[in-house]
């Protein structure tokens, strides 16, 4: 066990290198616990059966979940939640900046992506 410090809030305890601390560790778990709640304590519609979204805006979630924006943003970029029928866009692809629902890039992004990687191995091949 090394010294480390909390990538999250500075603190210094005793962990694996680029880990959180156990109390941030902590919050994550009640985040993750209030927003899936949230999310899915039923789905509202609209009279014709359309989807009404819970939250306008990552603000607005964090504020009626009382959950830190950061822990949401990181869920979401692990796609441990899905928000799809209750945010619009809370989150940017990382690539073109543009509104995804979760994870780290929009399905145009990622399937550059792996092309490119698919051509690189190709390559990789011909030579
Ligand atoms: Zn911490
Ligand atoms: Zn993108």
């Amino acid at each position: 066990m090394n010294f480390v410090v909390c990538k999250q809030c500075g603190k210094i305890f005793e962990g694996l290198p680029d880990s959180l601390c156990p109390r941030c560790m902590m919050d994550i778990d009640d985040g993750f616990r209030a927003v899936y709640h949230f999310l899915n304590s039923g789905r509202l519609r609209d009279a014709n059966g359309k989807d009404i979204k819970k939250a306008e805006s990552m603000k607005e979630l964090c504020e009626k979940t009382k959950v830190p924006e950061w822990i949401v943003v990181k869920l979401l970029r692990e796609e441990k939640l899905n928000i799809k029928y209750a945010l619009e866009g809370g989150l940017e692809c990382e690539v073109c900046h543009k509104p995804i629902a979760m994870g780290e890039m929009c399905d145009t992004c990622k399937d550059n992506l792996s092309n490119q990687f698919y051509t690189g191995l190709q390559d990789r091949k011909l030579r």
